[in-house]
């Protein structure tokens, strides 16, 4: 089959033939049909984070495609069923993270597309008790990104605690932002959305926000504590660390910040602040699958329409330079 690999951190992707493999105990195979491309998997390729992906791997966790084989021991996923991965390709089940709800912080966890191989190839193995079920009908390649940036902001939202009627400052309008906004506003809240690109927040407000505000041309703090007295949460989904500081600066007193967005680097957080304005600052981490399943229950009823540009894979490493650059609207999908 063909996969996009990566044979070296910072080398890029080399689209090459390499086998399928085969399922066991547990897994299914799933010949793919579309795949999403996150930041995550751009983060995988370069060596970005602290914890470093083995190479040779291949990334890619936002997969849809059709169960082709049936690994031993399988008894709820069938020929021909539709499924995705996901970020969480397995948790232990045993730990007291596993036990309270809490798999997302499993010790254990493996990850698609970092510690096993994801979904940038033709087939993939999925663990059958951490595929995403793809309800009857939905549009593969549409429906790809709900399975991490859908599933993530839908979580973060919820994590942030923000109630109906109560602002939130989506800040970072790419792919897991676009789709931040719409959870929102289908969660009932109301939306004001930052970013440094003037098209970002033109998609922004075509899907609901009320407030946009460009942080290349206004301070971004004073802008949201001027035109909404400041935010009840904000999540930031953006993928500079200048932002996660900026963040702090835009709640209103008693506020949660949650932060999504992973860049490499720190971010500066005044105590004085944190502490007379009884701020929360927090960090979520993809979803469980129960998370996913609820996520995708809001796609299914037609609340959520990620904006997609499909390519092939062999275009894998000009799709990662456009994202590096920040010159993909919404989300890319690869098409099988
Ligand atoms: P993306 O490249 O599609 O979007 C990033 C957006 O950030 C772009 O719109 C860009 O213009 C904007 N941005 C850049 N600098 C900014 C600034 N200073 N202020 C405001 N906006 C700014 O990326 P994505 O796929 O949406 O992923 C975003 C981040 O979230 C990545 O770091 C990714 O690894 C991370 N992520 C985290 C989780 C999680 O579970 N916590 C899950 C998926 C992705
Ligand atoms: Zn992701
Ligand atoms: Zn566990």
């Amino acid at each position: 089959m063909q996969a996009a690999v990566v044979n070296q951190l910072g080398g890029g992707l080399s689209v090459e033939d390499v086998e399928v493999p085969a399922p066991g105990p547990g897994q299914v195979l799933v010949k793919l049909v579309a795949t999403g491309v996150c930041h995550t998997d751009l983060h995988a390729a370069d060596g970005d984070w602290p914890v470093k992906p083995s190479p040779p791997f291949i990334p890619g966790h936002e997969g849809v495609g059709e169960v082709v084989q049936v690994g031993e021991g399988v008894t709820d996923l069938h020929l021909g069923d539709m499924v995705g991965n996901a970020w969480l390709a397995y948790a232990c089940g045993v730990c007291e993270y596993c036990r309270t709800g809490w798999e997302t912080l499993c010790e254990q966890q493996k990850n698609s597309g970092y510690s096993v191989d994801g979904s940038f190839g033709q087939y993939m193995l999925v663990d059958a008790r951490f595929a995403a079920r793809i309800p009857e009908g939905a549009d593969p390649q549409e429906i790809a990104p709900i399975l991490c940036a859908g599933v993530t902001v839908y979580k973060g939202l919820k994590v942030s605690e923000a109630r109906p009627g109560q602002w939130v400052v989506i800040s970072g309008i790419g792919g897991l932002g676009h789709v931040a906004v719409q959870y929102a506003i289908a969660m009932g809240l109301r939306v004001a959305a930052v970013d440094i690109a003037d098209d970002k927040l033109e998609l922004a407000r075509k899907y609901g926000a009320e407030v946009v505000v460009n942080a290349r041309n206004e301070d971004p703090v004073a802008a949201i504590q001027q035109k909404i007295g400041g935010a009840h949460a904000i999540l930031v989904t953006a993928v500079h660390p200048a932002a996660f500081g900026q963040a702090i600066g835009m709640a209103r007193r008693g506020g949660t910040i949650v932060f999504v967005g992973l860049p490499p680097g720190d971010f500066p957080a005044p105590i004085f602040d944190t502490v007379l304005k009884a701020l929360t600052i927090r960090g979520s981490i993809v979803g469980t699958r129960q998370d996913l399943a609820e996520a995708i229950d809001f796609y299914d009823r037609g609340l959520i329409h990620p904006n997609i540009t499909v390519r092939s894979l062999q275009e894998i490493n000009d799709v990662m330079t456009e994202l590096r650059e920040g010159h993909v609207d919404g989300r890319v999908v690869i098409g099988y």
